[in-house]
């Protein structure tokens, strides 16, 4: 047995067999030929065993997610198949005596280029597709067909490391336990495994990677973010139990559910949910959350192939707003850039994207964009109590902007004839230092704010939340943090407006009392922590002690 430790990012117990995640990072280069009619040949032959995987993949789509989803793959097709593309490659292979494996990446960059620089922003979308297929060909010709990365049965997944729209587009069913050799406990990609309701690790080592293979036998311990790998029988004895014992507190707190989170001397809070896709809804209702605090819209983006339709956006927003039946439903406008990419964007590669246009910044670049999500967003606000809410906000310019170009869309939606709630409530991020400093000014612009700490903490404390080799200097609990809340807690309550949390330390139920006695409203985190939470206000009395600081 060995054993590796990493950070849990959530808390529960898995044992089974290991699936090692499959990535194509495939390196091309030319390679002279002899003998194009032979090279031709292999190209012919990778052609059709892609044709083949694509056919299998559009009959699966077809059958799990519906005709929508499985046409995306029927027009990888009909693009694969397309007598153009074959001739490019041919013309490549034969005219300058270069490897199929090259001459299908130099085709797939040409018509990726033609069609990024069409003014139709579905056609430029389609680069991604021919970058999609043509990997599938190159990948084909290399012996590396892209491949189901589950295996057979439930898995252990461990991957060197996945970018959000990876993590996204992982089938859940198939997963026992998720486990990355590398990236840092404050990124997407943990969270959003956090949010997957199965015991995960962030950052078990290089080692641990070198160490394991497809069927290896584990045991996953969310809680400590320990992985044994090969476990003794002892010790899968003594982590069954543990199994057993958390299994059993969850059952304690399931009779929290249709109780509210009072705390003994009076003081109520509302325990919100953060969501990241419609899917997660099942867990809000299960765990009885009083509300979503957070919907991060940007993963029906990251999900997508092309800029989701205000149709598909309204209909998944209105999905959300109806199953929470009059509760509040926040819903945070597209904050994509950073570490969250589509290819459809073509957003240009940053030195320091943290810093760069992402998020608000992109919306308000391309207003289009921001118009098409605000559209669905108000006309779904009639199905629900929607609040929206807008990352990244660093001035009151950007919020005078915002909000003008809400005022915008709702005009133009009266002027349609198509109604939208009054009611709907507007807040911001407090995510960064400056809005926190000016929030005696955004307070009286807004309905609420929502405390973001993973990126407060990421530029108060100057620490890139990717990079796993300054986690050592984040300090959740730095008191720069808590001073930045504070002041936002007493500017928004001076201008009559309400104060959540929803970024990850709203979890931390040693800061509980502290946030109360700062006088935060509400905490919104993932599904499975809301009745915890709920538990620890109940037995909290502020009237006991009056703490003088909230520092440690
Ligand atoms: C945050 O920054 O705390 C937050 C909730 O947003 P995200 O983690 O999606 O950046
Ligand atoms: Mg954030």
């Amino acid at each position: 047995m060995e054993k590796f430790t990493g950070k849990g990012v959530y808390g529960a117990v898995a044992i089974g067999k290991i699936s090692v995640f499959k990535k194509h990072d495939i390196e091309v280069k030319p390679v002279h030929i002899g003998d194009a009619e032979k090279e031709k040949r292999r190209f012919e032959e990778a052609k059709a065993a892609s044709l083949a995987q694509l056919e299998e993949i559009h009959a699966k789509a077809l059958a799990e997610s519906g005709e929508e989803d499985a046409a995306i793959f029927e027009a990888h097709i009909m693009m694969l198949d397309d007598e153009d593309y074959y001739d490019f490659v041919s013309n490549i292979i034969e005219s300058q005596s270069v490897n199929a494996e090259y001459a299908v990446m130099k085709t797939s960059e040409h018509f990726a280029e033609m069609f990024s620089s069409m003014d139709d922003a579905y056609m430029k979308a389609r680069a991604a597709d021919i970058y999609d297929i043509s990997n599938r060909v190159i990948a084909n010709l290399m012996g590396k067909a892209p491949d189901n990365p589950y295996g057979s049965g439930k898995v252990i997944l461990c991957a060197p490391d996945l970018a959000p729209s990876e993590t996204v587009s992982l089938d859940k069913d198939k997963i026992l336990a998720f486990v990355t050799a590398y990236g840092s406990s404050n990124s997407h990609t943990a969270i959003l495994a956090g949010n997957m309701n199965i015991p995960a690790v962030i950052g078990a080592g290089e080692e641990f990677l070198s160490k394991i293979k497809d069927g290896d036998e584990a045991v996953v311990d969310g809680y400590t973010g320990e992985i044994f790998l090969h476990p003794d029988e002892e010790t899968k004895k003594r982590l069954l139990q543990k199994q057993a014992d958390e299994e059993n507190q969850k059952r304690l707190l399931q009779k929290l559910k249709g109780k509210e989170a009072v705390t003994m001397d009076g003081r109520k809070i509302n325990i919100f949910a953060n969501i990241g896709s419609v899917d997660d809804i099942d867990a809000v209702l299960a765990n009885d959350a009083d509300g979503i605090g957070l919907f991060r819209s940007e993963f029906l983006y990251l999900e997508s192939r092309d800029y989701p339709a205000e149709e598909q956006q309204f209909t998944a927003y209105k999905k959300v707003l109806e199953s929470m039946a009059g509760k509040k439903v926040i819903i945070r406008t597209l904050d994509i850039g950073a570490d969250k990419q589509a290819d459809y964007f073509h957003l240009k590669k940053e030195e320091n994207p943290a810093l760069g246009c992402r998020a608000i910044r992109l919306c308000l670049t391309r207003p289009e964009i921001f118009k098409t999500q605000l559209r669905a967003l108000y006309r779904a606000s009639l199905y629900g109590n929607l609040g929206i809410m807008f990352p990244m906000i660093t001035s009151v310019s950007e919020l005078t902007k915002i909000l003008k170009i809400c005022e915008e869309v709702k005009s133009e939606l009266t002027a349609q004839s198509i109604a939208y709630s009054s009611q709907t409530e507007l807040g911001i991020m407090i995510e960064t230092p400056a809005a926190a400093l000016i929030s005696d000014k955004l307070a009286q612009m807004v309905d609420f704010f929502s405390v973001g700490t993973n990126d407060l903490t990421q530029y108060t404390l100057a620490c890139d939340r990717q990079n796993p080799d300054v986690e050592p200097f984040v300090d959740t609990h730095h008191e720069a943090i808590f001073a930045l809340i504070q002041m936002s807690a007493e500017n928004a309550h001076k201008h009559g407006a309400w104060i959540g949390i929803c970024g990850e330390l709203a979890a931390d139920t040693s800061l509980t009392e502290t946030f109360l006695r700062m006088g935060i409203d509400e905490l919104s985190v993932s599904p499975a922590f809301v009745l915890k939470l709920r538990d620890t206000v109940r037995n909290l009395n502020l009237s006991k002690k009056e703490r003088d600081s909230f520092a440690r």
